[in-house]
């Protein structure tokens, strides 16, 4: 998702309460903001933030935080928490790429990536998602036997992202080549805008859920 540039963007998320900022020294701040010992769990690529937003307000247990690369896309996010604010939600404007400078060694439960840019030429799979190099930045984040939840609609992505888990010798916990037909993976699916626009026109979701080595 790339909407065009709003102009302005930048300066309005720069002066957002909702975003985590400084680029440099981020580490540890994600905790200091929540001030608790909750859980965390993030979405990388989490566009204009509808999934994670539900999610939070579903649970107020559980730290929520949304990381997109674009400032266009995240004031989306933004202007819908300043309309409700969540006391459990934060966004990151970064590169993923930078994970590992952001969170601590075991600090994440759990990630969500959603409907991620494909990438379809061989020589930009490494910057897939769910590459083997992005795999071994996730290892690092979360917490011994932490998961990752991973949803889309393309089929090739899917095959690339399942050869990834073996190569990376991830635990593959459950997968399924059509969500919504499968009543036990699809229990409290909580849909992301691309997944409302993609299975209206008849694409079936594909998910996996694993389990780091
Ligand atoms: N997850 C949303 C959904 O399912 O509706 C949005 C999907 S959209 C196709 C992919 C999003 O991931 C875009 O907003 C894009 O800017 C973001 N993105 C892609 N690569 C990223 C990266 N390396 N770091 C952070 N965000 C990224």
């Amino acid at each position: 998702m790339r909407l065009k540039n709003v102009p302005g963007s930048k300066e309005y998320i720069a002066a957002s309460n909702f975003v985590i900022h400084d680029e440099t020294e981020r580490k540890g701040k994600v905790r200091e903001y929540f001030a608790n010992d909750k859980p965390i769990q993030i979405e990388i690529g989490m566009g204009k933030g509808q999934f994670i937003y539900e999610m939070a307000r579903q649970n107020p247990d559980i730290n929520f935080v949304g990381i997109e690369k674009y400032s266009s896309v995240l004031l989306r996010a933004i202007q819908k928490m300043e309309e409700e604010p969540l006391p459990n939600l934060i966004f990151i404007r970064m590169d993923a790429e930078d994970i590992t400078d952001v969170f601590d060694a075991g600090e994440i439960d759990k990630i969500y990536l959603n409907f991620s840019d494909p990438w379809p030429k061989d020589r930009h799979a490494k910057r897939r998602l769910e590459s083997r190099q992005f795999l071994k930045r996730y290892e690092t984040i979360l917490k011994d036997a932490g998961f990752i939840e991973f949803k889309t609609d393309n089929n090739d992505l899917f095959d690339f992202a399942l050869e990834e888990v073996e190569a990376a010798g991830w635990k593959m916990i459950a997968f399924t080549r059509d969500l919504h037909a499968d009543k036990k993976l699809c229990e409290g699916n909580i849909m992301t805008e691309y997944e409302a626009k993609f299975s209206a026109m008849g694409n079936p979701i594909n998910k996996y859920i694993i389990q780091k080595p």
